[in-house]
């Protein structure tokens, strides 16, 4: 078996765990810090047997990929932002960012900083450039241009379809979101995990076209 069906295959696995027993906002919320931790020590792993041919230029506080049009996520990443958004009183302000023409990401603070960088989707996570200047030339394009170490990409993305594939066989519905439209979304969090727990779809309108 690969590497990349043994992270779907145990994270499925972890997040069905997860779910099971009540309280699933906060335990997926734990199993989301493991599975960074577990992004990270995979990396280093990577890195100390191949590394990049130049190291990585990301960072908090680099945004130019904060303005690439379309970042997807999945329900339970999105309900875990939402609560913290929530939680630290900004939902109102970022409803309105969202329903805006405003370029960039709706998190991006007036300093144009990443607000909830510490909270941010998986696919935030996944993007990355071995070269600066490149994702400067290409801030607001589709698919921007830059050159990456397909690891990184790679580690984060089997990871989400691993939540995803979890979510799945617990039988809960995994639409992939567009995270502007999820942040545009007006519904208290609660009642939206309420909704989601239950089986039901509650964000039809935050899907990805
Ligand atoms: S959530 Fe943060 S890191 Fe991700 S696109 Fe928005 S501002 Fe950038």
């Amino acid at each position: 078996m690969s590497l990349e069906e043994d992270i779907e295959r145990e994270v499925a696995a972890a997040t069905l765990q997860a779910m099971s027993g009540g309280n699933e906002p906060e335990r997926l919320n734990e199993l989301l810090v493991l599975l960074e931790r577990t992004a990270q020590s995979l990396l280093d792993r990577h890195q100390r047997e191949a590394p990049p041919a130049t190291p990585l230029h990301c960072k908090e506080g680099c945004t130019p990929c904060c303005y690439t049009k379309h970042i997807l996520l999945t329900p339970p990443e999105a309900l875990l932002l939402l609560g913290m958004i929530e939680t630290c009183g900004f939902r109102f302000a970022v409803t309105l960012a969202a329903r805006s023409t405003r370029p960039g990401c709706p998190l991006l603070d007036h300093l144009g900083q990443c607000r909830f960088y510490a909270h941010r989707p998986l696919m935030c996570r996944a993007f990355h450039s071995l070269d600066v200047e490149a994702c400067k030339k290409g801030v607001g394009e589709e698919g921007m241009d830059v050159p990456i170490w397909p690891p990184h990409f790679e580690i984060y993305t089997h990871i989400q379809t691993g939540l995803a594939r979890g979510m799945m066989e617990k039988g809960l519905a995994v639409p992939q979101l567009d995270l502007r439209k999820v942040l545009g979304m007006e519904a208290p969090t609660r009642l939206l995990w309420e909704q989601w727990l239950r089986g039901e779809n509650p964000f039809e309108l935050a899907r990805m076209e």
